[in-house]
């Protein structure tokens, strides 16, 4: 079941059609159960106990404490709410956030308009396969560290970061990590003691939950104070009544496609490593971005010496298959994507990358349509504007 079932979607990375068993779960909560959970009535209170359900649901599969998961509107938010909430609530002095180059732009256009107002935001430099070193966060941390904030798995290439180390280096020196887990449900493991992580932030539209619904777990004694202020919702971490049915549809995904895992994920690397294969066999002058074996299993990023990714797309398109070059959020923005370029790659060949995720519907037949299709269209590309083809290599 694709998102148009006559189109192959390609782009689960972006976002993901609603599971209809989760749509079926929040639907109550958008009519007969409608109350606000802040109210006493029993409409109000069907509503918070079925809130809190949800609250459980997801702390289970964090490994944590109903009290530690706050929902939020989206991944964005919940971003923005550990950063500015950990330099919010850090003692007098502790001014710095220690985070990496390829981060989301929820948290590197954050980052940067905290330097505007005075913080010190450093940003660590990964390889070329965009994996950050924990050696340098050690040599980064400083006596005015508040954060380090290191997301989990790259969105545009994959790459999954070693947080359990990250994580060891930060509690040796007590200062909490937080990380963007945005791209990681349903591909990796989300126990937080696991992986040493203070705070993580989610997003339901990535799980196949509606638009419009993201959590923030904070682990109980992390200094964070609230960054939007208002009513006393969410125990006054993040103030205005609770999306219910976004809430609870959050939660029944997260539930469905963490039992699937196990499963799912080894069959989306199958898929992902077939794709990548057959791509890499057929078309000349490309290579794999991001780290050939740490890496979310639905991810394959191919870049292409010698055309832009965005004409890929649009060809692609036509064929009716759905990719994306660099990521949804940073496509329309500006020159090379920051993840391309911290990876070392040159601003030609980081305009060359094409990125297929796959998702629970794929099969395949998907997968071997998209490498009948796109050798003819890197040629037909390339044949349309020549440039000299180098070394097919980082
Ligand atoms: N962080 C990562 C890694 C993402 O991939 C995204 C969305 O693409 C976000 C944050 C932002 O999430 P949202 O769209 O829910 O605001």
């Amino acid at each position: 079941m694709n998102p148009s079932q006559d189109s192959i979607y390609l782009d689960h990375a972006a976002t993901t059609a609603v599971d209809p068993r989760v749509l079926e779960t929040m639907l109550p909560y958008l009519s007969s159960v409608c109350g606000n959970p802040s109210s006493i009535h029993g409409t109000g209170q069907a509503a918070r106990r079925a809130m809190e359900n949800a609250r459980a649901s997801v702390a289970e599969i964090l490994g944590a404490h109903p009290d530690e998961v706050v929902f939020t509107s989206c991944g964005t938010e919940s971003d923005n709410l550990a950063l500015r909430g950990a330099l919010y609530a850090a003692p007098s002095g502790r001014n710095q956030i220690i985070t990496s180059q390829i981060e989301h732009h929820a948290i590197l256009n954050t980052g940067e308009q905290l330097q505007q107002m005075g913080y010190e935001v450093t940003y660590l430099p990964v390889d070329r396969y965009g994996m950050v070193d924990p050696d340098d966060v050690a040599a980064a941390i400083t006596e005015r560290t508040a954060l380090i904030s290191i997301m989990y798995a790259n969105n545009e290439v994959g790459t999954v970061q070693p947080l359990p180390e990250i994580g060891r280096i930060a509690r040796d020196h007590g200062i909490p990590l937080h990380t963007d887990a945005v791209q990681a449900p349903g591909g990796l493991d989300l126990n937080v003691d696991r992986l040493q992580v203070d705070m993580l932030s989610i997003s339901g539209h990535k799980f196949y939950a509606p638009k419009g619904v993201g959590a923030l777990y904070i682990r109980r004694g992390t200094p964070i104070a609230a960054s939007q202020t208002g009513g006393a919702q969410e125990r006054h971490m993040r103030a205005g009544t609770e999306n219910v049915p976004g809430i609870i549809a959050l939660a029944k995904a997260l539930e469905l496609v963490e039992s699937a895992r196990p499963s799912e994920s080894i069959r989306q690397r199958t898929l992902s490593q077939r794709l990548q294969e057959g791509l890499l066999a057929a078309i000349p002058h490309a290579f794999l971005a991001g780290h050939p074996t740490q890496r979310l299993p639905n991810n394959t990023n191919i870049v292409f010496e010698g055309i832009v990714g965005e004409a890929v797309v649009s060809r692609l398109d036509l064929a009716g298959i759905a990719s994306s070059s660099g990521s949804a959020c940073a496509a329309g923005e500006e020159g090379e994507s920051p993840v391309m370029r911290a990876m070392g790659l040159d601003e030609q060949l980081g305009q060359g990358s094409v990125r297929l995720t796959v998702g629970r519907e794929n099969t395949s037949g998907d997968i071997e349509q998209v490498i009948g299709v796109l050798p003819g269209i890197i040629q037909s590309l390339r044949e349309l504007s020549p440039v000299p083809l180098g070394e097919s290599s980082i």
